[in-house]
């Protein structure tokens, strides 16, 4: 089950559209900002039912 979510550059501060698998539960991983193409840490937090609980973007190397 692909899901449409915005993600946030933590590098350059914009937000752009990416997809996740909420059938595959909680991801870690790193996706490049189609943007300036720096790599994000995205963090994906999916419910008991594939629910999107959370999604968060941060550096990888602070
Ligand atoms: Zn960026």
């Amino acid at each position: 089950m692909l899901e449409f979510v915005r993600l946030h550059c933590p590098h350059c501060g914009e937000s752009f559209d990416s997809r996740v698998d909420l059938s595959a539960g909680d991801q870690d991983y790193i996706e490049d900002c189609a943007v300036c193409c720096r790599p994000i840490t995205v963090l994906v937090r999916v419910g008991t039912d594939c629910e999107l609980l959370g999604v968060q973007t941060r550096r990888d190397q602070d």
